[in-house]
């Protein structure tokens, strides 16, 4: 999609703070961190929001998590910890509509969330 953010990274017209990538899915850390980790894991093909998601894309978001794994792995929280959080629509917070995996670590996390 033309005027999405996370689409012009994919494309390479705008260049964020990668920290995983491959064929698939684009892994980066967000500009206004939450946490001491905070990275984006985000599929190349574009879906608006998880209620976008269709059958075909079960492999793509099992593939997602694979990639929060490498990422939680490479900050060292894989094994202190991390919180992986996909919102779907407004009132959950979500604000670019090209789905995309948070993960979230490196300081203790509350429940409920806000
Ligand atoms: P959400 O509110 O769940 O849609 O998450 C969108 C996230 O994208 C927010 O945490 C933003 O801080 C982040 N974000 C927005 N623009 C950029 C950007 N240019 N580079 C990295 N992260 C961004
Ligand atoms: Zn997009």
């Amino acid at each position: 999609m033309s005027d999405c953010l996370f689409c012009k990274m994919v494309a390479g017209e705008i260049k964020p703070d990668t920290v995983y990538e491959d064929d698939e899915v684009l892994a980066f850390r967000d500009i206004n961190p939450q946490a001491p980790t905070h990275v984006l894991v985000i599929p190349k093909i574009h879906i608006s929001t998880p209620n976008d998601l269709q059958p075909e894309h079960a492999a793509l978001v099992g593939k997602l998590y694979l990639a929060a794994q490498k990422v939680a792995a490479g900050d060292g929280i894989a094994a202190r910890g991390y919180r992986t959080v996909m919102n779907c629509h407004r009132e959950a917070g979500q604000s670019v509509f090209h789905i995309h995996l948070h993960v979230l670590g490196g300081r203790p996390m509350h429940w409920p969330p806000g």
